[in-house]
């Protein structure tokens, strides 16, 4: 999202834009973004520097650390950039990359289905979500041996 900043005035200006998420090269391996990402920008003079409250909302399909399984999972943000007049080239500010960049920062390290995710057991290969363990059954017991 671009903005001349001359069109920043004493009002607030507010923008709303859409990125195909694509375009924005953020996927990893288990997480994957779906649809587009919503942005709403709320620009504000203030002394010297230009205030940007940011909003985002989007989709993204993310593989659990734990249970490996894929899940979509929405996701708001809300935070504030701060611009120094010094800082803006050309009277045009752009603001996507330092948005990409939150994004990145915020990048989920350890996602999980849910905080009490039980995992995949490490003996049967099982998802202990849905299913129960068999290590100690017969049937483990006679491939053991
Ligand atoms: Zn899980
Ligand atoms: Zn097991």
């Amino acid at each position: 999202m671009k903005v001349i900043v001359k069109k920043i005035g004493e009002k607030a200006l507010e923008l709303e834009e859409y990125i195909t998420a694509s375009q924005w090269d953020m996927d990893s391996e288990d997480i994957h973004f779906l649809d587009n990402i919503f942005i709403k920008c709320r620009f504000v003079r203030k002394k010297g520097e230009i205030n940007v409250d940011v909003s985002l909302r989007f989709v993204r399909d993310i593989r659990c650390s734990r249970c490996l399984e894929w899940n979509k999972v929405e996701s708001h943000d809300n935070f504030l950039l701060i611009y120094k007049d010094s800082e803006i080239k050309q009277g045009v500010l752009e603001v996507d990359a330092d948005i990409r960049e939150k994004i990145l920062l915020d990048w989920p390290l350890k996602p999980l289905c849910k905080p009490d995710c039980r995992g995949i057991c490490p003996g049967c290969g099982r998802n202990l979500n849905r299913e129960k363990c068999i290590c100690n059954s017969s049937s483990r017991v006679s491939l053991l041996r």
